[in-house]
């Protein structure tokens, strides 16, 4: 029998309609380019984006045409989100940190009919362009008094587009499952790959941020994303925030210590996101200068595993809950969140940490399942670990232009490349990528989880493990450590805290010490980079096994 429920899709264009009528006031406050902090409302905000809808049409791009965006987080970008997926158009966010062979072949991939970009990324894209073979022009987004020369073809300024426009524009109706934005995965093995998200998934993954256990996100907060609109949509934040109105600040391209806590401390932030590299810039300025954090209630820290010396400080020194949060791109991106259950909330905070290193648990609309080499079920008893496999409504079934061909099971699970354990409760623990995991006697040893541990030593800044070729054990762990200005910490005392913390024969091998890890375009350890460097390296334990 079929339901006698409206069939109303579920599209963008909404959630901005909402909060200009229901949050009229609440507002949008961004550091700029130009330099000044701009600040208007949600009402704005949807004008403007109807004003881009009708520029777009005029400019002749159509229902599934891709529009594509080299920008910092910060109010133009939000109108272009709203007016280009509102429109029916899908919008391609590129992340500006890939080299530009990258970003051409991504454009040229997503055959791009214009590209928005910040003027930070006009020299950027002036190098690419002449690769480029289906962008038609370049909107700056800035207004004609900052326009300057460019070689781009066809450059046109964002403000003088929008001033010939009216706002007046009513969002089309279409099936919620058309494709309303396109992000490309980094890519560490082989050619970035697109994720295509659907009007139908935005929406359903928005109203998962706002629930409580999720990350609460409401009315009454306001929220920092951090965390770029490049990457997987602020993780979904620029779509959730006008869904419940909550006041968002975005920081445009200063992502040091003191400029975030300027506008954390000025715009009274109450929630803020982002990856721990930008935490531990905050952490560094503020305990510098001795600041405080009064009106921050929680940070979600995630694309990378948070710390516990890092939960530790957010929650001890300045009062503020960490919500741990793991995702990918592939799924919108939220899978788990580390909301505390009421039980695990009244534990002392040292037990309560056990469960806040954790990757958060299991969100509604999400499933999960760990399975072991040959795809049989692991326990879910947060010791077993294996192969993590999602299945959802806002996670892929395919990267764009089938790359990578069938990337789902035969009952619809989604690999995720990453190995965890769960347990009876939801939680979930990433202990390794596949790929990254140390194979040592056949048993498998997590070099997440040795890297955590060697960050809380108070020399270290930023340490990696990899699996180095091992005569007798096939790989053991090296620990590649950046120490902290000024430090001259040795193996023998980074061996000596890290023993008894984890198991014996988990224990690296060597360490070493670099002036850099390399990074990835999104800010996680290049561990095929690392691979690369110490090809070759010999263990001290190597000779005694021959
Ligand atoms: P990229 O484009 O860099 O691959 P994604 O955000 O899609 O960006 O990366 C997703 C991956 O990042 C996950 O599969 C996982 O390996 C890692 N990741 C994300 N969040 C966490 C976390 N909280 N702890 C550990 N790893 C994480």
């Amino acid at each position: 029998m079929r339901a006698l429920m409206q069939d109303k899709p579920l599209l963008i264009s909404s959630l901005i309609d909402f909060a200009a009528q229901y949050h009229s006031d609440s507002e949008i406050v961004s550091r700029t380019v130009e330099g000044p902090i701009h600040r208007y409302t949600y009402v704005e905000a949807q004008a403007r984006s109807k004003r881009l809808a009708n520029a777009l049409q005029r400019l002749g791009v159509e229902l599934g045409d891709r529009v594509a965006t080299l920008a910092w987080n910060g109010y133009r970008h939000l109108e272009i989100y709203y007016g280009v997926s509102g429109m029916g158009a899908v919008l391609h966010t590129i992340n500006p940190r890939l080299f530009p062979d990258q970003i051409a072949y991504i454009a040229n991939h997503a055959e791009d009919k214009y590209i928005f970009t910040d003027l930070t990324f006009v020299p950027l894209l002036e190098k690419v362009a002449p690769s480029l073979t289906t962008v038609k022009g370049y909107v700056i987004m800035t207004d004609e008094a900052h326009m300057h020369e460019t070689t781009l073809p066809n450059a046109l300024c964002y403000e003088t587009l929008l001033a010939a426009e009216s706002d007046d524009y009513d969002w089309p109706q279409f099936d919620e499952m058309t494709a309303s934005s396109l992000c490309y995965t980094s890519g560490t093995t082989g050619n970035p790959k697109g994720v295509l998200y659907a009007h139908r998934s935005t929406v359903l993954h928005s109203f998962a941020v706002c629930m409580q256990d999720v990350l609460g996100l409401s009315s009454r907060d306001t929220v920092l994303p951090v965390v770029p609109m490049f990457h997987a949509n602020a993780w979904g934040l620029a779509y959730a925030a006008p869904m419940c109105g909550a006041k968002l600040v975005m920081p445009g391209a200063a992502m040091d210590g003191e400029s975030i806590y300027q506008l954390v401390d000025e715009e009274k932030v109450t929630m803020s996101a982002g990856v721990p590299t930008v935490w531990l810039m905050l952490l560094a300025h503020m305990q510098e200068h001795g600041k405080k954090l009064p009106h921050m209630d929680r940070t979600v820290i995630g694309g990378s595993a948070a710390p516990q010396s890092m939960i530790e400080t957010f929650e001890r020194d300045y009062d503020v809950t960490v919500i741990h949060a793991w995702g990918m791109t592939e799924m919108s991106p939220l899978g788990t969140t580390g909301v505390m259950k009421s039980k695990f909330a009244e534990l002392p905070f040292d037990e309560q940490l056990e469960y806040k290193v954790k990757q958060g648990r299991v969100v509604y609309g999400v499933e999960l399942k760990i399975i072991d080499d040959d795809g049989n079920d692991l326990p879910h008893d947060g010791v077993a670990f294996g192969h993590l496999m999602v299945r959802g409504p806002w996670i892929t079934n395919g990267y764009f232009k089938g790359e990578g061909g069938e990337v789902l099971d035969a009952d619809g699970w989604f690999d995720t490349g990453d190995v965890a354990t769960l347990d009876g409760e939801g939680y979930m623990q990433i202990t390794d990528r596949s790929k990254d995991v140390i194979k040592s006697g056949g048993e498998w040893i997590s070099s997440i989880d040795l890297e955590n541990l060697a960050v809380g030593h108070p020399d270290v800044a930023e340490a990696a493990v990899i699996g180095i070729a091992h005569p007798k054990w096939d790989e053991r762990p090296l620990l590649v450590i950046v120490r902290n200005p000024g430090s001259d910490v040795t193996k023998d005392a980074i061996l000596q805290y890290m023993e008894g913390k984890i198991a014996k024969w988990w224990m690296p091998d060597d360490v070493t010490f670099v002036d850099e890890i390399p990074h990835t375009a999104t800010g996680k350890i290049q561990k095929i980079s690392l691979r690369e460097q110490f090809a070759g390296y010999k263990l001290p334990t190597a000779d005694a096994a021959e």
